[in-house]
């Protein structure tokens, strides 16, 4: 019984750390805004000062999260709308060719999110 209510806690907590970078929000102090602008991230919170990232290749992370979901959409939405619709291949790809360019623009700040609340996860966001 503790040992589920352990088990239920820790995944809330991975949850919410999740769910707070994927909104742009520091996973430590959860007030903290991590992004200036739409593609320029703050080095450290405002409000508490963690290191987002703190190796130069981080960025790489959020990249990956980027592309791994980019693709994770388009497979399954093309395989789904290739099985349940008539619509021709050629509008299909008028459809997914703009997803595959915009998507992963517009994706890119919450990637970055959700990869600093990996980080924050497993240790790797704190003060200097
Ligand atoms: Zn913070």
């Amino acid at each position: 019984m503790a040992a589920s209510g352990v088990i239920v806690r820790s995944m809330l907590h991975v949850t919410a750390a999740l769910i707070r970078g994927f909104l742009l929000r520091c996973p430590h102090c959860k007030t903290g805004h991590m992004f200036r602008t739409m593609f320029e991230m703050y080095p450290v919170c405002p409000d508490c000062g963690v290191v987002f990232e703190r190796d130069p290749g981080e960025i790489t992370g959020g990249m990956g999260i980027n592309i791994s979901v980019t693709m994770f959409v388009f497979f399954v939405g093309f395989i789904l709308m290739n099985a349940l619709t008539s619509i021709s291949l050629v509008v299909q790809l008028l459809i997914w060719i703009p997803f595959m360019i915009v998507f992963p623009i517009l994706f890119y700040p919450c990637s970055r999110g959700l990869w600093v609340s990996i980080l924050y996860l497993t240790g790797n966001v704190y003060r200097e």
